[in-house]
């Protein structure tokens, strides 16, 4: 059994959220955090990927003129 945080109410661990008010269960939080943070490196790795293209972009034209 799971509390609900917003009314209290006692739910089964099966469902995903309250029956008594609606309200989303705290489990799919901690689900959706670990994924979150994934893809936030990912956006990093990319950013940091794309930089290094620019600068030998640049580093190879610098280089043809
Ligand atoms: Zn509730």
């Amino acid at each position: 059994m799971v509390r609900c945080s917003n009314c209290g109410n006692n739910i089964s661990s099966n469902l995903t959220y309250c029956p008594k008010c609606g309200a989303s269960l705290e489990t799919d939080n901690i689900l959706e955090g670990p994924i979150k943070k994934k893809s936030h490196k990912k956006q990093i790795l990319l950013l940091i990927t794309s930089v290094i293209i620019i600068i030998s972009i640049c580093i190879l034209v610098a280089l043809n003129f």
